[in-house]
């Protein structure tokens, strides 16, 4: 059943394994299940007998989940190491302390003694549930974030229910906030009730134990089943969130609705910090958002601790009836909304606030439900925003199980904020690196296939920058995404729909000589990460004259076509998304050297890079003030490029009689012309797709040049013949 978690443990994997690769895999197995866990959540321990490096003797050793990463895909890098005997006499020091209880700066303290328990020098960071693990005496113990467990644990009736379901077998316990203290608790109640094998943490999660790991992850899977068929019980079917209030419209009129309005509420809720979205419009999300609870359930927000920091307290719903097809009004709604979220926050902030309290963060929700549509998501990455739809998506499931249960519950708002603004939490913040230069940025490279905006692509993906790949050739912009996705990773969080469900990277086809082949190309990059920053082009052609030296007419016309009409068509299609956002934006061209030098043998090409360095300086001024554009103007890119086929190579080493033989491989032709060009300019040494790239990132950036516009740089080596005048 659909909700129900599925045994995967294999034994003829298990037995290959030693103790802690066993943990690993039993962490896997349980990561990969979404009916059992959700990124970053829970954490799973195993105590394994271990030589103490520093004595030769037999110890007790905690091998549990460390601070950061994830269950899914933790390796055994993930899992910190204490010696048991030393997490254990950390309750004395603990306990001698008259000012201990829950939230007490000792309780904090006890964080920073973890490192001091460390087994064999293991450089992962203990997380705050270490004492969940290490003082419940069972030898291995798994804490889950299950969607029907916490169901459970956030409903009114949760206490009684558990009883109800699970009779003496699994022990309810209060919400408290995860620490040392929650250890203590788990250690009493596995004294008081001997014959318990887990409890429900009150709107929190599942914790159980066993003395056998495979029995253990058995366990977790029957506790969460149960949890699940109690549910299913007593599903209320149509009557979910209290029946349908809209309806959706069809997939492809959401998708236009989606477009008309998806930059502009990333302009919005990226006035303090830029945002990334992911949008989901699953069926799940659509029966919630067009539900008669919908408005009454979202103000309560999500339940499950490690949720908030990234779905913040609450969600923006906006009561927008899709049957009008209004956009004006959706747009209204949404502004009035986020005004009353600002406000709102801004209050709970100053309810909430402790002495010590960090300054309060962005006030902009990071979760938007609007009837009809769906939800967009809201993170500081691709890969955060994920995360933060796919915790919302377990809220709605969480709260159809909780309301199918009797009714769900939030917590409190001051707990919530003891989460949110919790001091160790800032530390981890503050522990973080800075960002990276483009990170929170979008940025199309067109020509993203092959040459000079490969490179680019690349380059710029190094700084922080998701990357939507274009190409004529839809194949090469999928080959150069895959190989940024490769490099970056597909980061953390499941959920998006469709190519919203991306990674750090995306690749499209797309003909810009024709304009809706363009503006259907950035729609797909708006769809999947909310909008757009920059665009480069690198996209151009090169069309040899025939061989009486002449250039056909439609030779001609093509070549304008795509270096000068397709570089427009970009520009002007991207420009209706920046003025949506109203953040500012980067446009960077690429002409040629040859736009100021008449040479014999490339009229057409020459002509047409004249016109777009005059493009460069047109769009400047239409474009300002929210929009840079300048131009990068290469000469004689010879490595790696679609413009110089095996024939034009030979064909110019014959023009500039330098030997070489029909034998010779492309590389080696390419190369003996890249070092005659080479020696042709001031530096003399040959000019690579890389030299175009960074001139292509710092242009694009809007750090580093950030009050320059309608200018073209030569990135030629230094050509004598182009200096500008
Ligand atoms: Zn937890």
């Amino acid at each position: 059943m659909k909700n129900h978690p599925k045994n995967r443990w294999q034994d003829s994997v298990a037995k290959t394994l030693d103790p802690v690769a066993r943990l690993v895999y039993r962490s896997n197995l349980i990561g990969q299940d979404p009916t059992l866990t959700n990124t970053g959540g829970g954490n799973t321990s195993s105590k394994i007998t271990e030589k103490d490096p520093l004595t030769n003797q037999d110890t007790e050793v905690l091998w549990v989940k460390g601070s950061g990463g994830d269950l899914r895909t933790a390796k055994r890098d993930g899992f910190s190491s204490l010696y048991m005997e030393k997490l254990k006499g950390l309750q004395k020091n603990y306990l001698g302390s008259k000012t201990n209880g829950p939230k007490t700066q000792i309780e904090d303290d006890m964080v920073g003694a973890y490192a001091h328990c460390t087994f064999n020098l293991n450089p992962r960071p203990s997380s705050i549930d270490t004492p969940l693990h290490g003082f419940v005496p069972a030898r291995h113990v798994d804490h889950t974030h299950p969607n029907a467990a916490i169901s459970l644990a956030a409903c009114a009736k949760g206490k009684e229910l558990t009883k109800e379901i699970y009779g003496d077998e699994v022990i309810w316990t209060d919400w408290q906030r995860p620490g040392f203290d929650l250890g203590l608790i788990l250690e009493k109640l596995c004294k008081d009730h001997p014959k318990a094998k887990g409890a429900i943490m009150g709107q929190h999660g599942l914790i159980n134990w066993h003395e056998d790991d495979k029995k253990c992850y058995e366990l977790t899977l029957e506790l969460v089943g149960r949890a699940a068929e109690a549910i299913e019980k007593k599903d209320r079917g149509e009557k979910t969130f209290g029946g349908e209030k809209y309806k959706s419209p069809s997939e492809k009129e959401r998708k236009a609705l989606w477009l008309s309005i998806l930059p502009w509420l990333r302009g919005k809720v990226s006035a303090q910090q830029w945002m990334i979205g992911t949008v989901q419009e699953d069926a799940t999300i659509l029966r919630f958002v067009n539900s008669k609870d919908a408005p009454r359930l979202a103000e309560m927000g999500t339940s499950c601790p490690d949720h908030f920091l990234r779905t913040k307290i609450k969600p923006l719903y906006v009561p927008w009836d899709p049957a009008t097809g209004d956009v004006a009004k959706l747009r209204g709604l949404l502004e009035e909304g986020l005004e009353v979220y600002r406000a709102d926050y801004k209050k709970y902030y100053e309810k909430c606030k402790r002495k010590d309290s960090p300054a309060m963060r962005d006030p902009n929700p990071t979760v938007v439900l609007i009837p009809g549509l769906g939800m967009v998501a809201w993170g500081k990455s691709k890969s955060e925003s994920r995360v933060t739809a796919e915790f919302y998506n377990c809220a709605v499931e969480v709260m159809r199980g909780a309301e199918a249960l009797g009714g769900y519950i939030n917590l409190p708002q001051q707990e919530a904020f003891d989460i949110e603004y919790w001091q160790l939490e800032e530390a981890k913040l503050r522990r973080m690196p800075p960002e990276q230069e483009l990170a929170r940025q979008v940025i199309a490279v067109v020509g993203a296939g092959s040459g000079i905006g490969k490179e680019t692509a690349h380059r710029l993906a190094r700084e922080g920058a998701s990357i939507v790949c274009v190409d004529l050739n839809q194949k090469a912009a999928h080959e150069t995404s895959a190989e940024l996705v490769k490099k970056l990773g597909e980061g953390i969080g499941v959920a998006g729909t469709g190519i919203s469900g991306c990674g750090p990277a995306i690749g499209l086809g797309a003909n810009i000589v024709d304009r809706k082949s363009v503006a259907e190309m950035l729609g797909e990059a708006v769809y999947a990460y909310g909008g757009i920053d920059g665009v480069v082009v690198t996209a151009g052609i090169f069309v040899p004259p025939d061989l009486e030296g002449r250039i056909p007419d439609e030779k001609w016309a093509q070549t304008f076509a795509i270096n000068v009409t397709g570089s427009y068509v970009v520009a002007d299609e991207a420009n209706k998304i920046f003025k949506a956002q109203g953040l500012p934006a980067s446009l960077v061209l690429t002409t040629s050297v040859n736009a100021v030098v008449a040479k014999k043998g490339s009229l057409a090409y020459d002509t047409s890079k004249a016109a777009a360095n005059h493009l460069v300086r047109e769009l400047a001024i239409e474009l300002s003030p929210l929009v840079r554009v300048n131009a990068v103007a290469p000469a004689t890119v010879v490595q790696g490029s679609a413009m110089f086929p095996r024939d034009r190579v030979m064909a110019s080493l014959a023009k500039y009689k330098i030997p070489f033989s029909e034998k010779e491989g492309d590389e080696e032709l390419r190369t003996r012309l890249a070092e005659f060009y080479a020696k042709r300019t001031l530096t003399q040494s040959p000019i690579t797709p890389a030299d175009q790239a960074e001139a292509a990132f710092l242009l694009v950036s809007g750090k580093r040049f950030p009050r320059t516009t309608g200018q073209v740089v030569h990135v030629d080596g230094g050509l004598a013949d182009g200096f500008l005048r």
